[in-house]
């Protein structure tokens, strides 16, 4: 089967990208704010609700324990594909956003202190600054920022000097959200370990498009959100190494995280249920489960080669639009593209873009230190998954010529 049969029997499984948008056919380029589902992920949500909705860990009947079961599955799945040694060191969350609280209070209670230091970076997303940012304000402990150069790439000239004694943890993004730039995670994780300090890693963006190995990268902690991966809303990842999680506090309290509860005493559950208070969104990790046998049966070298012959004739596309400027000029990079169009407002693109049934984000994308750095007030982005195909780069291109039609029409 030659590439484009290939993606049009990928795009056949997810139904959404059926929907009609004011009389329109959908062009989905806002996959790194969420990806669409397929079928069988849907499937399995529902399959999960009709069959054998359930509390989990807790019954003895069998509904509670068949949906324990499935559930655990996810569990070794994910275990396996980011070939974590422990399944017990992949801890469910909400996404991303929980993830990086979960480290920044439980690891922060332990151990960062007044005086300390937490080293991120200008492109990080707003979930891997603001827990960062309460930590200091809680503790005294201060941010540190790896700076970045114009073409959107961490300039790491300085990293050795930003590693100091008192720097508790450093915490950055494999892939930007804004800017597609692929970052040389293990380059720093080795710096910062020759320190002895920890990395945490926010794959939010890298899990959905690149083949992550957390034993080989050595992270401390790596974090992630299904929603973005082809699976349900409501489920994410803490990866984190044993060592570290046996020395962490708990982050929430409430059932499943404990063993045994006196008004004296309370002896915490073991990993990975410590960190995992309160009744998950079962059906999401059900559903997360599925996503991910639907990728494995998928071939990765194609989509990974579809993938980056997409961005390339983006890129080329794009390019020839007049006026047209691109944040993120990576050698390294995803198919996310940022840009500005001269003398019209990002928001502006995407309401026209909207009109023709194209779905691109605009605005700060939630990385505003970024966007100061540029010295604008956002972008427009077209993020690309392994479903996009040429002929949706054709319609956003059309879209941007005719928002350019509209505008210069009445500029003059
Ligand atoms: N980090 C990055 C790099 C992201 O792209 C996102 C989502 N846009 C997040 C963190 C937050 O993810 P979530 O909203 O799923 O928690």
């Amino acid at each position: 089967m030659d590439t484009n049969s290939y993606i049009a029997k990928i795009r056949s499984n997810f139904p959404a990208l059926n929907t009609k948008v004011n009389n329109h056919p959908l062009i989905y380029l806002d996959n790194a704010a969420t990806s669409q589902k397929p079928q069988q992920v849907i499937d399995a949500i529902s399959k999960y609700y009709a069959t054998i909705n359930s509390n989990i860990h807790r019954g003895v009947h069998f509904l509670s324990e068949t949906a324990t079961e499935i559930y655990e599955q996810t569990r070794q799945k994910i275990q396996n594909t980011i070939n974590a040694k422990f399944s017990q060191e992949c801890i469910f969350v909400r996404g991303t956003t929980e993830a990086i609280n979960l480290v920044a209070s439980s690891f922060g209670q332990k151990f960062v202190q007044q005086r300390d230091e937490i080293l991120i970076s200008v492109m990080e997303h707003h979930s891997n600054i603001v827990p960062w940012k309460l930590l200091c304000e809680r503790t005294g402990a201060k941010l540190t920022i790896i700076p970045i150069t114009e073409t959107g790439e961490l300039d790491l000239t300085g990293l050795d000097a930003l590693l100091k004694p008192n720097t508790k943890i450093v915490a950055i993004s494999h892939v930007s959200n804004s800017l597609g730039t692929i970052n040389p995670i293990k380059q720093i994780i080795q710096q910062a370990h020759a320190k002895n300090i920890p990395v945490l890693i926010d794959g939010a963006q890298a899990l959905p498009h690149l083949k992550v190995d957390v034993q080989d990268l050595d992270c401390d902690f790596y974090v992630g959100s299904a929603h973005k991966c082809y699976a349900p809303m409501g489920a994410g990842l803490l990866y984190g190494k044993r060592a570290w999680l046996e020395k962490m506090p708990p982050y929430q309290g409430g059932g499943n995280m404990i063993l045994q509860v006196t008004f004296d005493k309370i002896t915490y559950n073991e990993l990975p249920y410590k960190f995992e208070a309160g009744t998950p969104s079962v059906a999401d990790v059900i559903g997360w489960g599925a996503a991910i046998d639907y990728l494995q049966q998928l071939d990765y070298a194609i989509i990974a080669q579809h993938e980056h012959d997409l961005y390339a004739y983006a890129m080329q596309k794009l390019s020839a639009i007049d006026g047209i400027k691109f944040y993120g000029k990576a050698k390294n990079k995803i198919g996310i593209i940022s840009f500005t169009l001269e003398n019209i407002h990002p928001h502006d693109i995407g309401t026209i873009a909207n009109e023709y049934g194209v779905a691109i984000r605009t605005g700060h994308h939630c990385n505003m230190p970024l966007m100061d750095f540029f010295g604008i007030p956002g972008t427009a982005r077209a993020s690309l998954a392994m479903y996009n195909v040429n002929s949706d780069i054709d319609q956003l291109c059309w879209v941007l010529n005719k928002t350019q039609q509209i505008f210069h029409r009445h500029q003059k």
